[in-house]
């Protein structure tokens, strides 16, 4: 009964530095998967806003958008056909 009272505390720190490092541990992934997210985030807004490409009418001067892959767009506004604008 003498010989288990001072091994209590010890086993009691023991599992709290269990408990302390796998809070840690899970922090820091959670912090890991945050950056990893936010990176991934980032590179798919940052490179790539719009595929789309600007056509602005020289009959009306309407500007509007379309689909990248076509040369000519027809205006909405009165129908003729325009090249798009390359910045
Ligand atoms: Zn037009």
């Amino acid at each position: 009964m003498m010989l288990m009272l001072p091994i209590a505390p010890l086993l009691l720190a023991m599992s709290l530095e269990t408990v302390v490092c796998g809070y840690v541990a899970l922090l820091l992934l959670g912090l890991l998967a945050v950056g990893w997210r936010s990176e991934q985030l980032r590179r798919r807004f940052g490179f790539s806003p719009s595929d789309d490409s600007v056509f602005r009418c020289d009959e009306c001067g309407f500007v509007y958008t379309d689909d990248s892959d076509v040369d000519r767009s027809r205006c909405p506004q009165c129908g003729k056909a325009n090249e798009a604008i390359t910045f």
